[in-house]
């Protein structure tokens, strides 16, 4: 149920949940300030308690109130990707509420480039905001995805859906330097030219989130060669030719990774909607830039 910003903000105040559209995906928000509605995200979403949130705020200053010993390139990189999809993980004030935190001494914070949502958590404070699915389930970037898993009810700010289609890229500042958490929209390279030097990202496993199963459809997902004749269904590229009769789901065209990012979880929703059992997806993409993040969700989706 689509609602305005002044519903929105008097459920966030007395400590409902809401959906709220961000540039990335949707997400599952609610206020930073009441324990019990952070509580009821794990409990809708099914998610485990060890899985931190994000929080999502309007300005640096609210960000500024729940961090400690940022290093100076945080407001280098803010200054570059925010408002936007880069998610910061640093040091958490002591007093920080540890469901966001899920007991750690960091926490993840980001300023997302959505106005709507924007002005909201500007009247109405941070809020953390995991993506808006069933866990394990692909992020919702539709309202139809949302009515799938949490029903027609649910009440979702109103606003453009997200453009992006996947998530944030995640960086943590762990031991004083900056390391890749979470491939995401920005690419790693992008990110690496604002601070003139590598970013390691060989400690995936930091972020609790990536050990789950991620973006999976129920349809079994498979990327080998030999499966491609042996499935209901491809998901490929508009411009390639795949000499096949079966069912084809199109993410576009190989050379534009940004459009390609907007569909795929659409289309990962799309084959479940449409019962199949097994699909075949291309793939094949240049190892570089946003191209990694595309990989790296296929991944996940065809790893269960
Ligand atoms: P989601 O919002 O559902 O897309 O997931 C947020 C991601 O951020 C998950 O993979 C979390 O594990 C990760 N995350 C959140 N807070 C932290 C933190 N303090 N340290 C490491 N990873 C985090
Ligand atoms: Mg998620």
């Amino acid at each position: 149920m689509i609602i305005e910003k002044n519903e929105a903000k008097k459920i966030l105040l007395r400590g409902g949940n809401l959906i709220i559209p961000t540039e990335t995906v949707y997400g599952l928000a609610a206020s930073i300030n009441f324990p019990e509605a952070i509580e009821k995200i794990y409990q809708l979403k099914n998610r485990p308690r060890e899985n931190p949130l994000i929080v999502h705020s309007a300005t640096i200053s609210q960000v500024l109130e729940f961090v400690q010993n940022v290093p100076k390139t945080f407001f280098l990189l803010a200054e570059k990707f925010w408002p936007g999809p880069l998610t910061m993980i640093l040091e958490a004030k002591g007093d920080l509420n540890s469901q966001i935190t899920a007991g750690l001494k960091t926490v993840a914070v980001r300023i997302p480039n959505h106005k709507e949502t924007k002005e909201l958590l500007e009247e109405a404070g941070p809020v953390v905001a995991p993506s808006a699915n069933l866990s394990g389930k692909p992020s919702s970037t539709k309202i139809s995805h949302i009515e799938k898993d949490f029903g027609k009810e649910f009440p979702i700010l109103k606003g453009e859906e997200p453009t992006c289609g996947v998530e944030s890229t995640i960086i943590g500042w762990i031991e004083q330097k900056w390391v890749l958490l979470r491939y995401g929209f920005i690419p790693k390279d992008a990110i690496e030219l604002i601070l003139g030097e590598p970013i390691d990202h060989s400690n995936l496993q930091i972020c609790p989130g990536t050990k789950f199963r991620h973006y999976s459809p129920d349809a079994k997902i498979y990327i080998q060669n030999e499966m491609k004749s042996k499935v209901d269904a491809i998901i490929g590229y508009e411009n390639r030719d795949y000499e096949t009769n079966q069912k084809f789901y199109s993410l576009g065209r190989d050379d534009e990774p940004e459009k390609i990012a907007h569909k795929l979880f659409a289309v990962f929703r799309k084959i479940d909607e449409d019962s199949l059992e097994k699909v075949w997806i291309d793939i094949n993409l240049p190892r570089e830039g946003l191209y990694l993040t595309l990989i790296e969700r296929i991944l996940k989706a065809s790893s269960s």
